[in-house]
């Protein structure tokens, strides 16, 4: 036992629990998974920008990355959109195998990881209720994802979730390189994706808060508007994707600290949580080695300014139409504006957008 002989009780061994116990290092720490391995349920389709997957492969190493997209094409009402990169744009990461990897190093340093283990909140901010009995804390750190229990016993439920569905088909006709988004009715306040993992093997995917037709004819649909041949399903999974403000402080009573889709904090537009995740884990840990939450919280807050500025751009986009952002990302590329790393900064895009504004809004409009 270090500090004052209590651990530091780490709920959740996805990505926001493994990254931020990585960074912790003068401290006993005791993660509880209530799981029996990491990176199961899959859910999450890990796309990820430039800066993101830079920052995984750093801690993770180069094979957590699958595939990687130089070309993207929007299918919108407008029409279709190519945009080309010189170097790739979007990322996979292989989360079940990230999950491994940090699952290996977290070990390796000597912290202790409890599986088959759910963890609820205890009777004061600071304790846990598990293995059998309430266990104090130096911190609790709340990393127990979308559906977090601690937010709900702290802050109340979330007000809306979106779901997730994806697929792994063996499919013909794929150009690897590419990544295909769609924008319909079908899901009106999200988009479907397709993504090629390999020359023969393809994620497909969607999301939305209400299914108005049945899953498998938006399947379908994807395949008919990105002209690819989908043959074997080889597996379905899925989730639930936070749409809600993030907390304006994620820490309890100095003690219960968040991070991670218990904020929640992603972006809002796509949903992605590793950007954050990477984000925010090294200085969260580094903050509770010290004793002094002030630079984690120093750095959310500032995290915390762009996603409510994208959050709102994101509601309005789901009320005035979904494919109008990418609309006007299209027409930020062909002013030859758009920058690789705009993909995790989606509060630049929204700056961009700004300054085309007299030039795009009567395009849309038309
Ligand atoms: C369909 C879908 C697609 C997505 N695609 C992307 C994407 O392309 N790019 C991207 O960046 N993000 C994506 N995301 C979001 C991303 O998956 C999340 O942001 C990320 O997983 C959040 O990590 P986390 O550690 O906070 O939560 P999680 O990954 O959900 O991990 C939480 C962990 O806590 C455990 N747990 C939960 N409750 C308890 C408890 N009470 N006690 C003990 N253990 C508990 C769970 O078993 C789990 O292991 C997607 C999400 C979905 C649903």
């Amino acid at each position: 036992m270090y500090g004052n002989g209590k651990p530091v009780i780490v709920v959740g061994a996805g990505p926001a629990g493994l990254l931020t116990s990585l960074f912790i290092r003068n401290r006993e720490v005791l993660i509880l998974e209530e799981h029996r391995e990491v990176g199961k349920p899959k859910h999450c389709a890990g796309f990820t920008g430039l800066d993101t997957a830079r920052r995984l492969i750093k801690t993770a190493g180069w094979s957590v990355v699958e595939n990687s997209y130089k070309v993207l094409v929007f299918y919108t009402p407008k029409g279709r959109y190519r945009l080309a990169f010189k170097t790739p744009m979007v990322y996979r990461i292989n989360r079940p195998l990230l999950e491994e990897k940090l699952l290996d190093r977290v070990l390796r340093i000597g912290h202790r990881v409890v599986f088959k283990t759910k963890a609820k909140p205890g009777s004061r901010a600071g304790y846990v209720k598990a293995l059998g009995g309430e266990l104090e804390g130096s911190y609790v750190i709340a990393c127990d994802g979308a559906r977090s229990i601690f937010r709900a016993k702290y802050c109340g439920t979330y007000e809306k979730h979106l779901v997730g569905v994806q697929h792994v088909y063996r499919a013909s006709g794929l150009d690897d390189d590419t990544i295909h988004l769609i924008f319909n009715s079908a899901t009106p306040d999200f988009f479907q994706w397709l993504a090629p993992i390999d020359y023969d093997l393809v994620l497909v995917g969607f999301a939305t808060h209400r299914y108005s037709i049945h899953p498998d004819k938006i399947v379908e649909y994807i395949a008919r508007t990105t002209r690819v041949e989908l043959t074997t399903r080889i597996e379905s999974f899925g989730g639930l994707i936070p749409r809600t403000k993030p907390m304006d402080k994620p820490v309890i009573h100095n003690r219960v600290v968040f991070i991670g889709d218990s904020v929640p904090i992603t972006k809002p537009y796509t949903g992605g949580g590793l950007m954050p995740i990477s984000i925010l884990a090294p200085v969260l840990g580094s903050s509770i080695n010290s004793g002094n939450l002030e630079p984690y919280l120093a750095l959310y807050r500032g995290l915390l300014k762009r996603v409510k500025a994208e959050y709102i751009a994101t509601i309005t986009a789901e009320k005035v139409g979904y494919w109008i952002p990418p609309y006007v990302v299209y027409h930020i590329y062909r002013l030859s504006l758009l920058s690789i790393q705009d993909y995790d900064k989606h509060y630049k895009l929204l700056l961009k957008a700004l300054a085309i504004s007299p030039y795009v809004l009567p395009k849309i409009l038309s």
